[in-house]
């Protein structure tokens, strides 16, 4: 029997990644989309043709009701949220909204509509914040730096309650950053090999970031979805962090990301406080040894390689956006 999943945030890198996965393993994929027009849904489209689309909104708790009765899946992806840590110190309300109380809204909707709903939360490393320990595993207590990791510390509980309290099969995937060619330009990496292409092709001369001393475990969203689409395969629901286990500076990505364009970084990047945020996370590394063993999940891209990746589809949009007279971004 052909299954179903729905998948919130499918705009985003992940929910387009693993959107792909899902229909070449032959299941009905719906995006759940929000708001009028929404732009980004032409290039999902393009992306993923197969997806279906269906209304909803993690703020509207109806509309998640209607949503799971209309697509009747058999999994629930629950990526949608304010994901950007920046963003969040600006709307911190918004994000305990969408990113934290947006999980209770899906879970709850589940219950009503069918409980045996299978479900994925998207947490994230940012819970681990100022770490306690390293690297971080599933039993390394919590402590978040950001509106953004408070919400999903948040979203990471009661993912786990709604498992204690009512059997139901909830996962909590504990990602490490992850990056691709579709990241959002807002988050570091994606700022970085969009500014190098840019800067290549004289389009601009100079890139501005904030604090480059923060270290980070970076792997490639591509293996990372393939990790969700695991945990909801196996017996028992559980919760699983998913890193490379390698953790490199933001000055590292950019030796790698200007070296591949044949640049310098030192002779392009400057500074900006507004960049810098109010509390910082300062190195974040991840042991993804229980997901290697349970799930038999590996990364497999190297954190060159993924710069490289990066690199190249910029260079590849911004020479397309000069030939065709536009600009890219
Ligand atoms: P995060 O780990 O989810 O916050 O992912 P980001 O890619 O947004 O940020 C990673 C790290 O890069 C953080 O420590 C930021 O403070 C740092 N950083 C330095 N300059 C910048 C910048 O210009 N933009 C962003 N997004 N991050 C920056």
């Amino acid at each position: 029997m052909s299954s179903t999943a729905l998948i919130t945030g499918i705009t985003g890198q992940d929910g387009t990644y693993l959107a792909e996965l899902l229909i070449s393993r032959g299941y009905t994929v719906y995006g759940l989309v929000r708001g009028q027009n929404n732009p980004r849904l032409a290039v999902v489209a393009q992306l993923c043709p197969g997806v279906e689309f269906v209304e909803g909104d993690l703020l509207d708790q109806s509309s998640l009701i209607a949503a799971l009765e209309t697509c009747q899946p058999n999994e629930v992806y629950n990526l949608g949220a304010i994901s950007f840590v920046g963003l969040s110190f600006k709307q911190a309300l918004l994000t305990g909204e969408i990113t934290g109380l947006g999980v209770t809204r899906m879970l709850e909707a589940i219950r009503t509509v069918n409980d045996k709903i299978k479900f994925y939360q998207a947490s994230s490393s940012e819970m681990f914040g100022k770490v306690r320990e390293s690297p971080q595993t599933e039993l390394t207590p919590f402590h978040p730096r950001s509106p953004y990791g408070v919400a999903k510390v948040y979203g990471h509980y009661i993912t786990v309650n709604y498992r204690e309290s009512y059997g139901m099969f909830a996962c909590s995937g504990i990602l490490f950053n992850h990056e691709s060619p579709r990241r959002g330009m807002e988050f570091v990496t994606r700022k970085i090999t969009n500014g190098v292409a840019r800067i290549k092709l004289g389009m601009q001369k100079q890139l501005t970031l904030g604090n480059l001393e923060s270290q980070r475990d970076w792997g490639f969203a591509g293996d990372y979805v393939d990790a969700m689409y695991r945990m909801l395969q196996q017996p028992d629901p559980d919760d699983y962090v998913i890193a490379t286990g390698e953790m490199h500076s933001i000055r590292e990505f950019l030796e790698l990301a200007f070296t591949r364009a044949g640049l310098d970084w030192r002779d392009h990047v400057g500074s900006d406080p507004r960049f810098f945020r109010p509390a910082e996370v300062d190195r974040l590394v991840g042991d993804a040894s229980k997901a290697r063993d349970k799930l038999g999940w590996t990364p497999t891209t190297t954190f060159k390689d993924l710069a490289n990746m990066m690199v190249d589809s910029d260079l590849a949009i911004q020479q397309r956006a000069a030939a065709a007279g536009a600009p890219a971004g």
